[in-house]
Parts: structure tokens; C-alpha cells; sequence
């Protein structure tokens, strides 16, 4: 898989790009360098927010964090977009259909916009599709819920194209269990993968779809491990050690992964990166409702409730994301980190990533920091790209 993406203009910087970078260099080169990778998103919920109900991505909306405009201006250039569907809302005998609905949501889009967008299967078809100069859209199931236990469903949304499935959203499911819950619970009892959800992972084995550990149980992620036969994609979690929460890997998580030869992609949100986010939201609820607050809010949803203003001073600080970058890449290694933003799926990100139109900040902050333009390329798309192809049968 090529590094960058190469048309003539490319080439040019390719040459650059071996020299170290020169923060004097100014923004102006940081962007050409942003925009001369390949970026890949392993995780976004616009179908969810603006695809299913019936918003068109194809012009720039005032709400959400992403239509096909912002997607451009942020570079990106492969998009993996998250069919999700809430256990509770969609329970057995809707969820399979809510998929569908949802995949035939996103097909109608990308019908409509032939020229700027494409449905692809494998990593062949990336390539095609960057070399005509569109968007690559890649379908990511976001919960087991979907199949409803059936080997059959599982692999009608692989021929759909759904090429990861998050074992699990936030709910157990009878053949795996979830983060969520687990975290609940000391007892090992009935925690993990059952034995069709063995059969369920050496499927997906065989078909080539990644196997993703966002939101999986620290039991189930473990069962995992032991049996899959290819490398996994944790595709939108950070690490535990800077912000204790369930949906973040704990040290010895990212070492398994790291012997797994699989990719975790960090993401954006705020209270998955911040340990002071809740906190902040509290205090800057408190201040701006005064008297007529209510301590009955979750922070989040008293985050909503905060002026725009507020809301970007609660926001995690840029170095938070970049702090999780750097820990990550120093458990599991530079080979293994990769960008799952969760946006549209996530209430508040870090400042300045306000949608994905703002990518390229994230690239000007690495090269800041001394990352190597080789391991930025790896972090923005390169991992990502490997282990979609190391899912694949040849
Ligand atoms: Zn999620």
C-alpha cells in the first residue's frame, strides 16, 4: 500500500517529506503535507445523525460533524461510516432490518453523488476510488445486535459490505458481553464469548471482517484474543492509564493487542480523553445557570445545555488527544495507533477538531510535536489501510 497519495503534485512533497520538519516552515506546509496523505477515519455516526434521517450530506450542514464538503476540506480520504442501531430501541427482529435500512440509506447517498463518493470492499477498491479522486466509504457495523445471532445475517451484511463488526454497543448480547456492563460486575460469571461466539469470530475470520473491540468486554476481549486468526481493530477507544473509563483499554489490554499485530484508532471524544472534562462542565454549568440549575443533568447533558462559548472553554485541550497518541504509540507501538474521531457520535471533541473538516490540525499538531512524517502517515491512514488488507483473503 502506497504511503501517499501519488499524483504529480505528491511526488513533489514526497521529496520534502524526507527532510525533518521545520515548524518554520509555517502552516502552509503542514496543510500540502496533510493533504498529500492518505487519512482514513475509522469511525464516524453521520449516518446515524444526519444519513437515516434524511438530512443530504452532499451540501454543507449548519448542524452535525460531517456532510461531503467538510469531509473534502478536512482531507479526508477514506471514511469508515458506523451502522448503528440501540439494542433497546431495535431488539431482535428490527436490528437486522434497521442495518439494512440504514446501509440502503447510505448506498442512496452515494448513488447521488457518483463523482465524490464510493462504496468500497476491500482495500483494491481504496485504492481505485483514491485514484479517481474520491471519497472511499467503508461500512462498519457498530454492535453484534445487528445480526442477531444468526452466522447467516452476519454474512449478508459482509456481502453488503460491512467490512469491521463491533462485537458490541453498549449491551451483553447472548454470545458476548460488553464493557458496559462487565465494568458492572467483579465476578467473572457468565462474562465473555459463549460458544457460538466462537463460531461467530472464526466466520468473521474466514470472510476477512475485522473483528472491533470498541465497547467488548475486558472478558470477551481477552476470549477473543485467544482465537482469532487475524489481527483485530479496537476502532474507537483510548487508553485507560490517562482516562480510566470502561470504553478505554487498560495497559495489559494493549499489550495483547500489541502481540496481536492489530490497530486501535483514538478517539475524540472529550470524556473518553479528559479526566477534568465532567468536572469542567459541572463548574461552567453551575456558573452560567446559577440558582435555576439543575443537579439532576448528567454532565452531558448539561454540556448541551451550555452556550457555545462554554461548551468550547469544557472542550478537552488539543494535548489531551496527543497525549493518548503518545502513550499509545509507546504501549502498542507506531504500527498499531490509528484515527477512529467518533464524530457525530460524540457530543464534545477537542478544541480546534471541531468536525472533520479540521483534520489537518491534528496533522500540524503531530509534526509539532516530532512525530516523523512516515509514522504521521501511519497514524492518519497507514494502519488502518494494513489491517483492513491483513483481514483480507487474497
Ligand atoms: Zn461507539
Amino acid at each position: 500500500m502506497k504511503l501517499f497519495k501519488l499524483n504529480p503534485k505528491i511526488l513533489g512533497l514526497m521529496a520534502v517529506c524526507t527532510l525533518s520538519f521545520d515548524v518554520s516552515m509555517g502552516q502552509q506546509s503542514a496543510s500540502d503535507f496533510h493533504k498529500g496523505l492518505i487519512v482514513v477515519d475509522g469511525h464516524n455516526d453521520v449516518i446515524y445523525e444526519s444519513i437515516f434521517p434524511g438530512r443530504d450530506i452532499g451540501k454543507r450542514l449548519k448542524q452535525g460533524h460531517t456532510d461531503l464538503p467538510r469531509l473534502r476540506e478536512g482531507g479526508v480520504d477514506v471514511q469508515v461510516f458506523a451502522v448503528w442501531s440501540d439494542d433497546k430501541k431495535f431488539p431482535k427482529g428490527k436490528a437486522f432490518k434497521h442495518a439494512n435500512a440504514q446501509i440502503d440509506a447510505l448506498e442512496a447517498m452515494v448513488n447521488k453523488y457518483p463523482k465524490e463518493i464510493a462504496l468500497v470492499k476491500n482495500s483494491k477498491e481504496v485504492q481505485l476510488a483514491l485514484d479517481a479522486g474520491k471519497i472511499a466509504a467503508i461500512i462498519g457495523v457498530e454492535g453484534g445486535n445487528m445480526i442477531e445471532s444468526s452466522v447467516e445475517n452476519l454474512e449478508v451484511l459482509y456481502k453488503r459490505g460491512a467490512r469491521y463488526l463491533t462485537l458490541t454497543w453498549n449491551y451483553n448480547l447472548p454470545w458476548v458481553t460488553a464493557a458496559a456492563i462487565e465494568s458492572k460486575t467483579s465476578s467473572d460469571k457468565g462474562k465473555g464469548l459463549s460458544e457460538q461466539g466462537k463460531v461467530i469470530i472464526k466466520r468473521m475470520n474466514e470472510l476477512g471482517m475485522m473483528v472491533d473491540l470498541s465497547h467488548v468486554g475486558e472478558k470477551s476481549f481477552y476470549d477473543v484474543m485467544a482465537i482469532t486468526t487475524k489481527p483485530v481493530l479496537v476502532s474507537h477507544s483510548n487508553a485507560y492509564a490517562l482516562m480510566p473509563h470502561y470504553r478505554n483499554l487498560k495497559d495489559q489490554q494493549l499489550a495483547a493487542l500489541k502481540k496481536n499485530g492489530g490497530v486501535i484508532g483514538v478517539n475524540f471524544y472529550s470524556g473518553f480523553l479528559d479526566p477534568g472534562f465532567n468536572d469542567r462542565v459541572k463548574h461552567l454549568y453551575k456558573q452560567h445557570f446559577g440558582a435555576q440549575a439543575s443537579d439532576k443533568l448528567s454532565p452531558i447533558r448539561q454540556y448541551e445545555r451550555l452556550p457555545l462559548a462554554l461548551r468550547r472553554k469544557a472542550d478537552a485541550p488539543l494535548e489531551k488527544l496527543l497525549e493518548h497518541i503518545d502513550y499509545l504509540v509507546k504501549k502498542v507501538g507506531i504500527d498499531h495507533v490509528a484515527i477512529g474521531s467518533d464524530f457525530d457520535g460524540i457530543e464534545s471533541s477537542p478544541q480546534g477538531l471541531e468536525d472533520v473538516s479540521k483534520f489537518p490540525l491534528l496533522t500540524e499538531a503531530l509534526l509539532k510535536r516530532g512525530y516523523a512524517k512516515t509514522d504521521i502517515a501511519k497514524i492518519m491512514g497507514q494502519n488502518f489501510l494494513r489491517i483492513l488488507k491483513e483481514n483480507e483473503n487474497p
